[in-house]
């Protein structure tokens, strides 16, 4: 990726993508304009408080509304005589008011249709309504349920998680159902919460279930994020690798934890993090952990927690028969391929002498062995970046337009030419976007690269567009000459598509009277009068 400091862009040569400071912190934060522009405040000390700005509407922006209107209206059932039941429960789990607020936890009652009655009554339908996943036909989705809202990675509530409270032999979490805005392969609990966290404690911990992260938070350790029982995506992956390079894995001590402890590790680490594990004993998962053991305990052995390869030897080492000569030259083996991928040199020697030493093996044994081993993986093909080749099919014309409309930009006097000249381009989408560089330019009185993408940020095609012009690799600056050649080429390209639908038009004509007349003006066109 290349950063132009004096153009104040970046563009990226692998995927293409292209903007000013504004577009990369909202693409790789996951962030809203305004949330993008109060955090660059932020860094340089700028107070954004006080700047209005008319946010976008978005086509979704009805459904947040609908999942914001059902949050309150859950937390309002919650408080009523009607959450009696639901608030013993939770203070028999040791859920505070605080954190009842804090999380939005709410309750739905045992009505069939009250929340659908009410969104519609405020002007939903039906039909959206069980899209969103709201409501089922025409009653309500959750019935009888303590309601956690979730949110997407920018904050928004686009789902719930639903808990029974009583015994009724139902599904204990029932959750949204994957929708327009629900992404569960992108779903990560309290991820926008943590992401200020993060930055701060330097990594982030992950673990299985939204009550694990909500106990940690009522002692400080924020964090965090939840994976809501779903094996780890390419996507979630993505997304954590943003909250920072270290990870800790807090998963539930029981069988399945530890193996989803060991699959997702191996995910985590081939994606290039540090992958740490916080082992819990069995049958122990962070929230009973932290209540029977508190505060104090926990954040030992948070401050402890082991390498994943660390993790990864005890738990081959379990089922090892050191009776047997074959397992555990079988053990070792695998022990020095797994320290193949650890990049500290001083751990692996480390660990070297301690095979040493456990299984009486020389030590220039297990380092040749360990360097062979090295030598086979530094061999593997390393993953081949995608070049960026320049679009060589685009033609004369097109280029020509393009190249203009870049000029526009860079140069103020390209831009009342086009204007003078009447000049035409080809596309909707360039006649738009010269259009919008002539309006932005008269109302501003400059313009340059960087700013005009906050000015389109909500045209897609425009932007599109844009981006292609600036990835591109135009020529930045021109001169009246220079202007003139370019403006030839584009006005010869008009010319002959007037001449092309003049001739289709002609061979339609019946009137030979009108052919002549059609005749005579392609004539002219062709001598350039
Ligand atoms: P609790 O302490 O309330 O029993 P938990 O955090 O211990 O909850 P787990 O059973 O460990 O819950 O499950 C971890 C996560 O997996 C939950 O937070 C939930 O998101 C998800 N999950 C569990 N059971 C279900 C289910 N039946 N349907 C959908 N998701 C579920
Ligand atoms: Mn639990």
């Amino acid at each position: 990726m290349c950063v132009s400091r004096d153009k104040q862009i970046y563009t990226c040569f692998s995927c293409h993508a292209t903007g000013n400071v504004f577009t990369f912190v909202m693409n790789y934060h996951h962030v809203d304009f305004k949330t993008a522009l109060k955090m660059l405040g932020d860094r340089v000390g700028i107070n954004t408080s006080n700047i209005h700005i008319q946010n976008k509407v978005s086509k979704y922006d009805k459904l947040y509304e609908a999942y914001n209107l059902s949050v309150k209206y859950f937390q309002n059932n919650l408080s009523s005589s009607e959450g009696k039941v639901a608030k013993e429960y939770l203070k028999s789990r040791n859920i505070t008011e605080e954190i009842i607020k804090e999380f939005e936890i709410g309750l739905s009652l045992d009505k069939k249709d009250d929340l659908t009655k009410l969104l519609i009554s405020k002007n939903y339908d039906l039909a959206t309504l069980n899209k969103i996943g709201l409501s089922s036909d025409d009653h309500d989705m959750y019935n009888d349920r303590i309601m956690f809202p979730l949110q997407d990675v920018s904050g928004k509530v686009v789902g719930f998680s639903g808990r029974i409270y009583k015994e009724n032999g139902q599904n204990k979490y029932l959750n949204t159902k994957e929708t327009e805005i629900f992404k569960k392969g992108e779903m990560l609990y309290h991820y926008s919460v943590a992401r200020e966290e993060c930055r701060i404690k330097k990594s982030v911990i992950i673990m299985e279930g939204f009550m694990d992260v909500i106990r940690a938070s009522t002692i400080g350790v924020r964090n965090t994020v939840a994976l809501m029982g779903t094996a780890l995506t390419k996507e979630q992956v993505n997304h954590i690798k943003r909250l920072s390079s270290t990870v800790i894995l807090c998963l539930d001590g029981d069988s399945p934890g530890v193996g989803a402890t060991l699959s997702n590790g191996d995910i985590l680490e081939a994606a290039g993090l540090e992958v740490k594990v916080l082992p819990l004993p069995n049958p122990e998962d962070p929230d009973s952990f932290i209540l029977k053991n508190g505060k104090d305990r926990f954040l030992g052995l948070l401050e402890n927690a082991i390498h994943f390869s660390d993790f990864k030897f005890n738990k081959m080492k379990e089922s090892v028969d050191f009776r047997s000569d074959e397992q555990v030259a079988e053990y070792i083996q695998k022990v020095l391929q797994e320290t193949t991928k650890i990049k500290d040199e001083i751990r692996v020697e480390v660990i070297l002498k301690r095979l040493a030493k456990e299984f009486d093996i020389r030590y220039n044994t297990l380092e040749m062995r360990f360097r062979n081993l090295l030598g086979e993986r530094k061999e593997k093909p390393i993953m081949q970046i995608k070049q960026h080749k320049i679009d060589t099919r685009k033609d004369k014309y097109v280029q020509a337009m393009e190249q203009v409309i870049y000029f526009m930009l860079n140069n103020d006097f390209v831009i009342t030419e086009v204007e003078r000249e009447h000049l035409v381009f080809e596309t909707e989408a360039m006649r738009a976007l010269s259009s919008e560089i002539i309006y932005y330019y008269q109302s501003h009185g400059q313009i340059n690269v960087a700013d005009f993408y906050t000015y389109i940020q909500d045209k897609e095609s425009l932007l599109n567009l844009y981006n292609e012009i600036i990835a591109a690799n135009y020529v930045e600056k021109t001169d009246m000459d220079d202007l003139i050649l370019y403006f030839k080429v584009i006005k010869e390209y008009a010319k002959s598509q007037e001449i092309n639908r003049l001739t289709n038009l002609m061979k339609k004509e019946v009137d030979p009277l009108e052919q002549a007349k059609i005749s005579d003006k392609i004539r002219k066109l062709r001598i350039g009068e």
